[in-house]
């Protein structure tokens, strides 16, 4: 009789459960993050800002790892971490991210178990604080892949998620650049928000160089100990969308993508080419049929599908064999990888390895 076997049967005998996390040997987790992707250069990022990206990274990241140490599962994990960055209005995703022409924050976010191949996704959402909680319970709570809206809002308040005011979202720095989008362009500028703050006097400082609606999607893929991957995304899309516009984050196949049989995938950048590639089912795909590695399959569909369509963006990959992999064509994305027992990297400009 094995080990494990004698150890099952003791259990039994002595009327414990043994859990199948318990029967089966742990193996290592990992995780991997981005942060958004697009024109973050040296020059234009001052030290204080970097530094304040790289600990709100580091937040995030440590919560994620604290679940999967634990034996959590990748999605708790994934959620866990989009959760810190949604609330930190350095990202657009959550309270600071971008806003429409008409003025609003409209968030768009998915999940995917790559265990049971389990999806939700929310796009347009303007009440639920947490989106990535919202496409949580769509996966788990609700027959459907995909809600919008009021609607998403709504299911989000019967499944007890909180809901704040539209405002619990505005952040200055995102209004002026609003602002002053829509004057370069000769478009109409909304009225201020109902429930922002008084203008200040001054205009913020500007944090982020001029095209910083460019970035600050999130999203995260992770490796639990039970080998099963999944992946995340949350965005406020792109700044000054109009007509209900929907980028590829909340797009199941596009920006964001699970399988234990091939990889977990979230993207940032341009949606609307990830979305006519498909990237993030792309990656997994040549995975999984050409038997690329995780990092070759990026590659190709960064370097050479996007760029062949002149997309600009990047991603983050993870595969059930602990293989990790991020690839962009911006001169910068926010990111970070950290597997059990290793060091954290986290990584922002396109000359850090
Ligand atoms: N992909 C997002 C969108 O198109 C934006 C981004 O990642 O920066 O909505």
């Amino acid at each position: 009789m094995t080990a494990l076997r004698i150890c099952m049967v003791a259990g039994m005998m002595a009327g414990e459960v043994v859990s199948m996390a318990a029967q089966q040997p742990a193996r290592p987790w990992a995780l991997v993050l981005h942060g958004g992707a697009g024109v973050i250069e040296r020059a234009s990022l001052d030290p204080k800002t970097e530094a304040a990206y790289r600990a709100s990274i580091t937040l995030a990241v440590q919560a994620a790892a604290r679940i999967l140490d634990h034996g959590g599962s990748s999605v708790e994990a994934v959620e866990a971490a989009i959760q810190i960055l949604e609330d930190d209005p350095l990202f657009n995703a959550g309270r600071g991210a971008v806003f429409t022409a008409d003025g609003k924050n409209e968030l768009d976010a998915a999940i995917m178990d790559g265990s049971n191949l389990k999806a939700g996704a929310v796009a347009g959402v303007t009440r639920t604080r947490h989106p990535i909680s919202l496409a949580r319970a769509v996966m788990e709570k609700s027959p459907h892949v995909m809600l919008i809206g009021a609607g998403a809002d709504a299911f989000a308040a019967e499944a007890g998620l909180e809901q704040v005011d539209p405002s619990f979202f505005f952040t200055e720095r995102r209004w002026q650049s609003l602002v002053k989008q829509l004057k370069k362009e000769g478009r109409p500028v909304p009225p201020r928000p109902a429930g922002a703050p008084p203008e200040p006097p001054v205009p913020v400082a500007q944090v982020e160089p001029p095209n910083a609606h460019k970035f600050g999607t999130v999203g995260v893929a992770a490796l639990d100990r039970h080998g099963n991957v999944a992946a995340g995304t949350s965005t406020g899309g792109v700044q000054g969308k109009r007509w209900g516009r929907v980028g590829d984050s909340p797009i199941i196949g596009a920006g964001t993508y699970a399988s234990n049989q091939s990889c977990a995938v979230s993207a940032t950048g341009t949606g609307e080419y990830f979305i006519r590639l498909g990237v993030a089912r792309e990656v997994c795909n040549l995975v999984y049929f050409k038997g690329m590695t995780l990092q070759q399959a990026a590659d190709q569909v960064i370097h050479k599908e996007l760029e062949a369509l002149h997309g600009d963006g990047g991603l983050i990959a993870i595969a059930p064999d602990g293989q990790l992999a991020w690839s962009f064509n911006t001169p910068g994305m926010y990111r970070a990888r950290l597997t059990q027992g290793g060091k954290l990297q986290i990584g922002i400009y396109g000359d850090e390895p």
